[in-house]
């Protein structure tokens, strides 16, 4: 049995090593187009923030790593895969064939519309070649520009920082971390970083960028009105899907690659997993490409298991609901936003960093922002996950949100508490080290 990866992160390595540890007689062939060994772009910040070497970011330290697993590696781009012949072609013609095919591709950073995005000293922060040119620019004191204040962008964001340059941050939407943080507490972040020195600016765009002669720096106008120089532009602005290469295989892609709960594609022994796999979350029930590593991990896991005959499935998606903003802890569990017809409740303390917000339908907590209130977490993704009926308890809450170690004293032990994991095989016990090493 032949397997082919597409792809050398994290979903396509712990693929490869998954696989070999289950079919040890079977042949791996782990296909990657950037340069280098294997490593994870969730290191980057950290090398950017001089707290690793570019080694410390290698998804695997030893030289000999996959040789010795009998894992061929294979440099290069795939630019098609037929379904009818089993075969993948590179950019440089060769012609891979294959009997399971897992698409472990990843996704690349979507470039804001700006004019001038393309000028030399705009970067993403995405590759370490990226990482490397914005190392070379970020110097102490350098004035840099930060376009997105998304989960990536912040904590870029905390990297640029530490290297001591002069950052503004630019977000389009009314406040920082849109994605998971309401008003209220995207205020409060906001406020801390300006107060750790980050100048941020919500609701503004950058509409161009003027790169200059060498040696001068470039014109960002804003789309207030204001003009900065800058010596980098860093932009987090979302990603796609690198999907491009399966279209007119068979294979069907939406956003991404459109997988079931066992990692398969609509094409049998063909597998997606990562930030290139569309799967469907039973838990929020909808299609969702994850984005985060830990998620790319458990789908890889599991597709390998299926590639080598196990039984293998994925109920739900770990969300990355605890984020660290320059030291500031913050949390976004369930449905934050609240519902229709709901109820919710609102405490800040401005002058200490503290925010709560907790959301219910009917006596049910189904979602909460909180800031720097780091002492309730577990009760709360407790009665989230578990949709825990509070009873009276909703309306003492709704007075008074700090009574939540009463409510689920009350509350819980009185509840069946199912210990919910997002990974699930029939039969077996939880993954191995293998993939939690990653
Ligand atoms: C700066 C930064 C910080 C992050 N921080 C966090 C964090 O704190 N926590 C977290 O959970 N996640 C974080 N992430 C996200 C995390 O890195 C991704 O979710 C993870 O890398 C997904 O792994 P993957 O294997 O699916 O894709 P990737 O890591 O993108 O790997 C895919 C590989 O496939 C290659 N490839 C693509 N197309 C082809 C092709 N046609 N042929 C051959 N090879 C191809 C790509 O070049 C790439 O090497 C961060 C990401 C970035 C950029």
């Amino acid at each position: 049995m032949k397997h082919v990866i597409l792809g050398n992160g994290p979903a396509g390595v712990i693929a490869a090593e998954t696989i070999r540890k289950n079919a040890p007689a079977d042949d791996i062939v782990l296909i990657g187009d950037e340069p280098g060994p294997p490593y994870s772009r969730m290191a980057i910040p950290g090398l950017i923030a001089g707290n690793i070497s570019e080694a410390g970011t290698q998804l695997r330290r030893a030289n000999d790593h996959f040789a010795r697993l009998h894992i061929a590696q294979v440099f290069g781009r795939a630019v098609h895969v037929s379904t009818r012949t089993r075969t993948v072609k590179m950019e440089d013609g060769r012609v891979i064939d294959f009997d399971k095919l897992l698409i472990a591709t990843g996704a690349s950073p979507r470039a804001p519309l700006i004019h001038g995005i393309e000028s030399p000293g705009v970067h993403a922060c995405w590759t370490l070649q990226d990482a490397r040119a914005i190392m070379a620019l970020a110097q102490p004191g350098a004035r840099v520009i930060l376009v997105g204040a998304g989960f990536i962008g912040c904590i870029v964001m905390e990297a640029l920082a530490a290297r001591g340059v002069n950052l503004v941050i630019v977000e389009k939407r009314d406040r920082m971390l849109p994605n998971m943080m309401g008003k209220g507490a995207g205020d409060m972040i906001q406020r801390w970083c300006e107060k750790n020195g980050v100048k941020v600016l919500s609701s503004t765009r950058v509409t161009s960028v003027d790169g200059m002669a060498a040696g001068s720096p470039m014109a960002v106008r804003l789309s207030n009105g204001m003009d900065l120089h800058a010596d980098l532009v860093v932009y987090s602005a979302g990603t796609t899907p690198n999907v491009g290469f399966l279209r007119g295989s068979g294979i069907r892609c939406l956003q991404g690659v459109v997988v079931d709960a066992s990692m398969q594609t609509n094409v049998p022994g063909v597998y997606a997993a990562g930030d290139c796999a569309e799967a469907f979350d039973s838990v929020n029930c909808r299609s969702v490409i994850s984005g985060v590593q830990p998620n790319a991990a458990d789908q890889a896991y599991c597709a390998a298991l299926n590639m080598t005959g196990r039984n293998a499935f994925q109920r739900g998606l770990r969300q990355i609901d605890v984020f660290d903003t320059m030291g500031l802890i913050s949390s976004s569990f369930g449905q934050w936003q609240g519902v229709r017809g709901g109820q919710w409740v609102e405490i800040a303390d401005e002058s200490h960093f503290r925010y709560m917000r907790l959301e219910f339908s009917q006596d049910v907590l189904i979602g909460c922002n909180t800031v720097g209130v780091t002492e309730h977490a577990g009760i709360l993704r407790g009665f989230i996950q578990h949709h825990v009926h509070l009873g009276e308890w909703k309306d003492l809450l709704l007075q008074d949100p700090t009574r939540l170690k009463e409510a689920y004293r009350e509350c819980v032990q009185q509840e069946f508490v199912y210990q919910a994991s997002p990974f699930h095989m029939p039969g077996t016990a939880a993954p191995s080290a293998m993939h939690e090493s990653v």
